[in-house]
C-alpha cells in the first residue's frame, strides 16, 4: 500500500476448498471478494487435481477455430496459410501445454483444423486435397517437413523443463508423465545405463561412484548389445576426468550453455531421423515462401503432373505438353525436356555459366545441389534464387499450356525469365542481383574487346 496501488475487488475472486459454508462466509465477510468454486482458472491455466475432461478442453479448441474465419483462408496461398498456421493456430496451446498434458482426442482435433486450414483454407477438406502426409508436414524442415509443431511432442518438451528444475535443486521429479520422464532419461549420456541402475543407488555422488569405479556393480539387468556399448562409451568418457569441488548437477548436453531449453528438447525428439537431401537448402534459399513452398511438394514428388495423373487414372496419357514424346515427371519439366533445357540454355548463357553449369538429363533437385558446388562461393545463393525462378515460371508455362492453351517459345520464356529476375532484384533478393550483374559485366567486357 506504500506504493499508492490498491486491489481492485471487481476482478479479485476467492476460491474456498474444503471449507464449510460458514467459513466461506467468514471469507466473504472479511475480504468483500467474489466466491467461486473450485475449480477454477490460475494464470490463463485450469487448474485441477485430475486429467482435463473434454468439456474443459472444449473450449481450447473453440479459441482455436475462432481464429480462422476472421483470416478469410481461400484469399491466402497455401504458403501464407502455412506461416499463419505456424505463427499463430499452434502458438495458441503452448501456454497451456507448459503446464497440463493435452489428450490425444483435444490434439487430433487441433490438427485437424491446421491441417484443413493449410491445404483448403476452410472449415473441410476432402483427403485428396491434403498434398503431404500431416506427420510429414509436422517434421522439422531438415527432415523434409513444413516445420509446423508437434504438438503432442511440443507438450513433452515444455514438460520436461518441471523435471529438469526438479533435478537441479536436488529433488525427485514429481511429474508421472511417462512420455516426459522418458524424454529427461534419453536425453542422459547413457540412457540404457541409468535405466539399469536402481533408484536407490542413484542417490550415491558422482565422486562416491567414480571412487575405484564403484558404480559399475550398481549396474544390473540384462547385458545387452546397447548396454555395452554405453559402459565402453562411458569408461572412455571417464578417463581421466579430473572432478571439481564444486556439488553434483545436471547439465543438459543439448544445447551449447548446458542448460534446458524447450527448443533443444523438442529437437532431441527427432534423434535419430535421417534429413532429407536438398529439404534444408530449399528452406534457406532466397525466392519468395511460395515459390519455396513448391520446391518442398518437388521434393515430395506430389505436384499433379500428366505422369502422376496419368498412374491414378485420371487421363488417357502420360505425355509431356512440352515436347509430347517422354513422360511428363517434375524431373522432365525442370530439366530433362528437351524445351527445358533450350530455355536453361539461352538463360545460362545470358548469366555467362554456360562454362560452370552444364545441364544434364536427371534428378532435378539433384543435378542444382551438384551445379551450385562448381561455382564461386559469391555466386551460390543467387543461383539457388534463379534455380528456384526459372523453375517455378517452367511450370507455369506448362500449366499455361495444359489449361489455357497459351503457348510461349522458349526465347519469350527465357527473357519473361531474366524480367522476373529483375523483379525479384528490385524486391531486394540481392544475391541474385549480384549474379545478374556478373552476366552483365561480362557482356559489356566482351562488347568492348
Ligand atoms: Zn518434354
Amino acid at each position: 500500500m506504500a506504493s499508492g496501488l490498491f486491489s481492485n475487488l471487481d476482478k479479485s475472486v476467492a476460491t474456498p476448498i474444503h471449507c464449510s459454508p460458514l467459513d466461506v462466509q467468514r471469507v466473504q465477510a472479511a475480504l468483500a471478494f467474489k466466491v467461486e468454486g473450485f475449480p477454477c482458472k490460475y494464470l490463463g491455466i485450469p487448474l485441477l487435481v485430475y486429467k482435463l475432461k473434454r468439456s474443459e478442453e472444449r473450449p481450447l479448441i473453440d479459441k482455436v477455430a475462432a481464429r480462422i474465419p476472421g483470416w478469410k483462408g481461400n484469399l491466402l496461398n497455401t504458403a501464407g496459410r502455412m506461416a499463419l498456421v505456424k505463427a499463430a493456430l499452434s502458438a495458441i496451446l503452448i501456454h497451456t501445454s507448459i503446464a497440463l498434458c493435452l489428450s490425444p482426442w483435444m490434439i487430433g482435433a487441433i490438427d485437424k483444423l491446421r491441417r484443413t486450414f493449410i491445404w483448403a483454407g476452410t472449415d473441410s477438406v476432402a483427403g485428396g486435397q491434403c498434398k503431404v502426409a500431416w506427420e510429414t508436414c509436422c517434421r522439422p524442415k531438415e527432415l523434409g517437413g513444413l516445420g509446423i509443431s508437434d504438438l503432442r511432442r511440443v507438450g513433452i518438451a515444455l514438460r520436461v523443463r518441471w523435471v529438469w528444475k526438479d533435478r537441479r535443486e536436488g529433488r525427485y521429479p514429481e511429474t508421472k508423465e511417462r512420455s516426459v520422464l522418458a524424454l529427461f532419461h534419453a536425453v542422459t549420456l547413457a540412457p540404457v545405463v541409468f535405466r539399469s541402475v536402481s533408484s536407490r543407488k542413484l542417490k550415491v555422488t558422482v565422486a562416491e561412484a567414480l571412487h575405484n569405479n564403484d558404480w559399475v556393480p550398481h549396474v544390473t539387468g540384462p547385458a545387452t548389445l546397447q548396454l555395452l556399448v554405453e559402459i565402453g562409451r562411458l569408461c572412455d568418457l571417464l578417463d581421466g576426468v579430473n572432478l571439481s569441488p564444486n556439488p553434483d548437477t545436471f547439465l543438459w548436453w543439448f544445447s551449447q550453455d548446458q542448460a534446458y531449453s524447450a527448443a533443444s528438447a523438442y529437437g532431441a525428439m527427432f534423434f535419430g531421423s535421417s534429413p532429407l537431401l536438398g529439404a534444408k537448402q530449399i528452406w534457406k534459399t532466397a525466392a519468395p515462401l511460395r515459390v519455396r513452398f513448391f520446391f518442398w511438394l518437388v521434393l515430395h514428388g506430389r505436384c499433379w503432373t500428366a505422369e502422376r495423373r496419368f498412374r491414378h487414372g485420371l487421363q488417357p496419357t502420360p505425355t509431356c505438353i512440352f515436347c509430347d514424346q517422354l513422360p511428363e515427371t517434375m524431373d522432365h519439366i525442370l530439366l530433362g525436356c528437351s524445351f527445358s533445357r533450350e530455355v536453361w540454355h539461352i538463360c545460362l548463357a545470358n548469366l555467362h555459366l554456360l562454362q560452370a553449369v552444364v545441364v544434364r538429363e536427371e534428378q532435378a533437385l539433384g543435378w542444382w545441389l551438384l551445379a551450385r558446388k562448381g561455382l564461386p562461393k559469391v555466386f551460390r545463393r543467387g543461383f539457388d534464387s534463379f534455380f528456384f525462378l526459372a523453375g517455378w515460371l517452367l511450370w507455369k508455362e506448362r500449366n499455361a499450356r495444359t489449361f489455357d492453351g497459351v503457348l510461349s517459345t522458349p526465347a519469350q520464356l527465357a527473357s519473361r525469365i531474366l524480367e522476373e529476375a529483375n523483379a525479384w532484384c528490385a524486391a531486394g533478393f540481392k544475391q541474385l542481383a549480384g549474379l545478374l550483374a556478373r552476366g552483365v559485366a561480362f557482356r559489356a567486357a566482351a562488347a568492348s574487346s
